[in-house]
């Protein structure tokens, strides 16, 4: 029986938010564990009372851990890793950070996030480059023998999303490394929903750059990320903006990039995220990221089973491989409406409209969609409660 040795009621019971709301929206924001939590007050507390540099002083140890826990769950060493607020800025570091020019290509997949589709096209507008989208297998994973058919000398970049923002969909991010470093070119990844959710290792990937998120699946606080870059590329990537904490003034007309990752940093940042990202992280590590991926998938499933019960209940997941985040819509009701619905009933979900992922919603004429993504803390039962609560709100499909 998959999952029987996954202990959910300490999962649950370590998470104060279990007893206040039915939380499916996992991969907009998940509920933090009580050590997350913990860690955040502490070292404001410290900051309040001793003054935040002091705070600061006292908890080296700890905010070195953050980047040896992340090291350790993506397989990678710390000084490739470099925090920041968020997982677009962490991606913007590294996108922009690269030297693209005219006649270079990005080659990128459907799927991508809006704001890192975004961040392409300024790049292109302002240098010449392009822009290729490689398209999409019958699965609606990326097409590798497209991919492998689109890489060429021109070939600057490939950035991919490993999963989607929506649509159930985990791309094959080791296969698309094995291509990237066959053609040796860089390969950036987008683990912002894989983090805390699939186990993750950059050597098996096979990526040269990685941001991540701390609030969705690792569980972290708001207003933290991450990026790696492997350590050859660090000194590759010029930052596009520095400060005296990425650089050092070395004379009144000189300066040096440092040539760690943390060239990709502030100087200034949420301290008490940052220590509290670590927690989380070894949190997760605790729990192993296997058994949390096995378990995420199984109830994803379960969920997916029930919605497609429903009738006037559409499913749009794709994938050969899906994780934990299920969307769907309900015929004839606003997406946005049942959010509203379904959170006076104490139950969260997220809408993803069509400009999250314009490229795949246009290719799928996708309507604005209703994401219920689960974490390893959910239960059946809740998923059974949240059909019964759906049925009762919106009874007209049964008619
Ligand atoms: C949420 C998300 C991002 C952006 O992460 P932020 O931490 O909000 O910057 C990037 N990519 C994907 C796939 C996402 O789902």
């Amino acid at each position: 029986m998959p999952n029987a040795a996954f202990n959910v009621d300490r999962a649950r019971a370590d998470t104060p938010g279990c007893t206040e709301v039915l939380h499916f929206n996992n991969a907009g924001s998940a509920l933090p564990p009580q050590p997350v939590l913990d860690a955040q007050i502490d070292h404001l507390n410290q900051e309040a009372h001793l003054g935040g540099y002091e705070a600061a002083a006292y908890a080296e140890d700890q905010l070195q851990h953050t980047y040896d826990a992340i090291a350790q769950l993506i397989g990678a060493e710390a000084k490739e890793i470099a925090l920041v607020e968020n997982a677009t800025r962490a991606w913007d570091m590294a996108f922009y950070g690269m030297d693209l020019g005219p006649g270079d290509h990005i080659l990128t997949s459907a799927a991508s996030y809006a704001s890192n589709y975004i961040a392409m096209l300024q790049v292109a507008e302002r240098t010449g480059a392009k822009v290729e989208v490689v398209p999409s297998d019958t699965h609606g994973q990326i097409d590798l023998h497209a991919l492998r058919n689109a890489i060429d000398d021109r070939t600057a970049l490939i950035a991919l999303t490993h999963v989607p923002t929506n649509g159930g969909l985990v791309n094959p991010a080791a296969q698309v490394g094995a291509l990237a470093q066959e053609a040796d070119v860089p390969y950036l990844l987008d683990a912002c929903q894989s983090a805390g959710q699939l186990p993750l290792d950059v050597d098996e990937i096979g990526c040269t750059m990685l941001s991540a998120t701390g609030r969705k699946y690792l569980r972290g606080p708001r207003g933290t990320g991450f990026l790696y870059v492997q350590r050859d590329w660090i000194e590759r990537l010029t930052p596009p903006l520095l400060d005296l904490h990425a650089a050092t003034l070395t004379s009144p007309t000189s300066y040096r990039i440092r040539s760690d990752a943390k060239r990709f940093e502030t100087w200034e940042g949420y301290v008490a995220g940052k220590i509290a990202l670590g927690v989380a992280v070894d949190y997760a590590l605790d729990w192993g990221l296997d058994a949390i991926a096995e378990r995420v998938q199984h109830l994803a499933d379960e969920l997916r089973e029930m919605l497609r019960a429903q009738r006037g209940v559409t499913v749009y997941d794709v994938g050969t491989r899906q994780c934990g985040i299920v969307t769907f819509a309900i015929e004839g009701t606003d997406a946005h409406a049942i959010q509203q619905r379904l959170r006076t009933d104490g139950i969260n979900v997220s809408v993803s409209p069509p400009s999250s992922t314009l490229l795949d919603a246009e290719a799928r004429s996708l309507p604005k969609l209703v994401r219920a993504s689960v974490h390893y803390y959910n239960t059946s039962a809740e998923i059974e409660r949240f059909g019964a609560t759906l049925n009762q709100r919106f009874p007209m499909r049964n008619g």
